[in-house]
């Protein structure tokens, strides 16, 4: 915390934040003003009557909804009609084929149209969408579709090959498959996505599904352990659209870019569902990362609303390019960040490089859209999580052995970030796992499984993950704060910290580092890191091993695994790698 606040003034804004009041917003702000704003065209409630159809019956049917950048930088638009007619074309080969309501509609695909098409067509169809990272393996595959009861599955000709045809007889359940890419079926049951589409009506009947019926299954990372899978429920919507006006603060100008893979909820929520819900375009790429790319984008697309995660940032951080004069990225108006702790560091980066700060904001699968977060009118405090969102009462509770729960209210304390869980958006089960659902409810509130504490002001900080925590010698250290203290040594480009069992102390510290491009490992380097980190963070703190890795274990979503770097140090089983990052 000791970085100074990073302050806004509304002066130089060309576009008025939509929240400009969070003190009065909290006060006044009720989910049941949303039903207002959101008349959807259905008797029920369907995400993507929200997201799209509405638009497609508006002034705003002309504008793109979807801009595709190919690997090769070519590029696809889909215009609301456009999609809206493509989603409908969808919606009703599914018809066809006899997939009904409730039915799980599996895709494994990169960031290509049909993946989208498929999102928004399965929604119509009252269907539940289940998106798959296209760089799984096949026993990741088959584990989430056994468990998701998946019936279809979209993909690629290629991917199918490689990595479902095997497990076909395991499926059972699994009827058709959709090949994006192929002219004609293939047998009775592999089908030419294509073909089916081109023989579908362009206009459908959207099934008016319920408020509170499933609608996406989303499976966590995995980071902790063994991937959980999220039921989510058409309201949800209510929460991305809100969300993505107060948070991300879209106007109907903005282009958009989130840059996260459908694979995980961000891609969904806010790279599918919550951009469309504002009528704005989204910027989707295909390609991987790569920095040059990635800024050639901003300045090309004039990017004006970013929506990243750390690790990315970190590696941007990594590469000293002045931007200033390589890249015009004067659209930009306000970039953001979830999915780790966003290093104070990395906050200033933003401000010095891009000339914007970064806004971090907290959630997690379970919670369907943000939860707390950094606002566009709102100082900034680096290292912070910011404020909860309207409508979503945070505190950090103390858990008691008896079952009770208590709310600590004075500032400064860690305990357990609890969520009172009446917003649309929270989760409504762990498929198939009733018990670990229930468990996560206690007493008025949900616990997320993150520690965190509250500062006087309202602000979070975010101080590890429940299974992270580190206790040494006493204390309560958690790894994000040593984590940050080495990242702000100009050789380190990225630390994981783990607490390594220690007779003597509980839980010895110890720190892995991968250095910057340039830096050699040695072991005055390693000592003069260990020597920063005692005066920043303190003896009891900071870490007393050190060890350089090339890079660190993460998940694809890019979350450091500290579950791997311990189990690795420790010898250990090293559990779940279905989500591990590799190559
Ligand atoms: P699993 O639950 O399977 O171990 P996961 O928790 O990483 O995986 P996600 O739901 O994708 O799966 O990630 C949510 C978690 O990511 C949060 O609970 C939190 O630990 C971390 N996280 C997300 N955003 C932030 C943030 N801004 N600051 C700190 N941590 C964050
Ligand atoms: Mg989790």
């Amino acid at each position: 915390m000791g970085w100074s606040p990073i302050e806004k003034s509304f002066k130089n804004w060309l576009v008025k934040p939509n929240l400009q009041d969070y003190e009065e917003a909290r006060r006044t702000f009720s989910w049941s003003t949303i039903d207002d704003e959101l008349k959807g065209t259905l008797a029920g409630l369907n995400i993507a009557d929200i997201a799209l159809a509405r638009h497609a019956k508006s002034d705003r049917a002309d504008q793109t909804a979807l801009r595709f950048l190919a690997k090769d930088w070519s590029i696809k638009d889909f215009t609301y009609r456009e999609l809206n007619a493509q989603t409908n074309r969808f919606a009703n080969v599914l018809k066809t084929l006899g997939v009904a309501k409730g039915d799980s509609v599996f895709v494994l695909a990169g960031r290509i149209p049909a993946l989208y098409i498929a999102a928004l067509g399965t929604l119509k169809n009252g269907s539940v969408f289940c998106p798959l990272f296209s760089a799984f393996g096949p026993e990741p595959i088959y584990q989430r579709m056994n468990r998701g009861d998946a019936t279809v599955l979209v993909t690629t000709a290629a991917l199918y090959q490689q990595k479902v045809a095997a497990l076909r007889d395991r499926l059972p359940k699994l009827q058709h498959i959709l090949l994006a890419d192929i002219e004609d079926h293939l047998e009775a049951g592999i089908w030419s996505l294509p073909k089916l589409m081109q023989a579908a009506a362009d206009d459908c009947a959207i099934a008016p599904t319920q408020p509170e019926e499933m609608a996406l299954l989303h499976f966590t990372s995995g980071t902790t352990g063994m991937p959980k899978g999220a039921i989510h429920v058409h309201k949800a919507v209510y929460a991305h659209y809100m969300t993505a006006k107060y948070v991300l603060d879209l106007h109907p100008d903005d282009i958009f870019w989130c840059t996260a893979d459908p694979g995980w909820v961000t891609g969904t929520s806010y790279g599918i569902i919550a951009p469309l819900t504002h009528g704005v375009t989204s910027i989707i790429d295909e390609a991987e990362f790569d920095a040059d790319r990635w800024y050639r984008i901003l300045e090309t697309q004039k990017v004006t609303v970013w929506y990243t995660a750390p690790t990315a940032i970190r590696r941007l951080m990594r590469l000293d390019i002045d931007l200033k004069t390589q890249y015009d990225l004067s659209h930009l108006r306000l970039v953001h960040s979830v999915g780790e702790p966003l290093n104070p560091e990395a906050v200033v980066w933003g401000q010095e490089k891009l000339g914007l700060p970064i806004h971090d904001n907290w959630w997690q699968t379970e919670t369907g859209g943000i939860m707390i977060a950094n606002y566009a009118t709102m100082p900034i405090r680096p290292g912070s999580m910011g404020r909860p969102i309207p409508g979503v009462e945070a505190a950090i509770v103390r858990r008691h052995e008896d079952g009770t729960i208590e709310q600590i209210t004075q500032p400064g304390m860690d305990g357990d970030l609890a969520l009172k869980p009446d917003f649309p958006s929270i989760f409504r089960g762990y498929l198939h796992d009733e018990e670990r659902y229930r468990k996560c409810f206690v007493g008025d509130w949900y616990i997320t499984g993150d520690l965190a504490m509250r500062d006087q002001d309202g602000y979070f900080w975010f101080v590890g993950r429940e299974d992270d925590i580190i206790k040494t010698s006493g204390h309560m250290v958690g790894p994000f704060e040593v984590e940050s203290a080495l990242m702000e040594h100009p050789a380190v480009a990225e630390a994981g910290v783990i607490g390594k069992p220690n007779p003597m102390i509980g839980e010895l510290v110890k720190a892995f580092v991968a250095l910057k491009p340039g830096q050699e490992p040695s072991e005055a380097l390693k000592l003069e890191l260990l020597g920063f980190a005692r005066q920043k963070l303190g003896a009891a703190v900071a870490p007393k091993e050190l060890e350089f890795q090339e890079s660190l274990p993460k998940t694809r979503s890019g979350k450091i695994m500290r579950r791997l770097l311990k189990a690795r140090e420790l010898g250990l089983p090293e559990g779940d790698l279905s989500t591990l990052e590799t190559g």
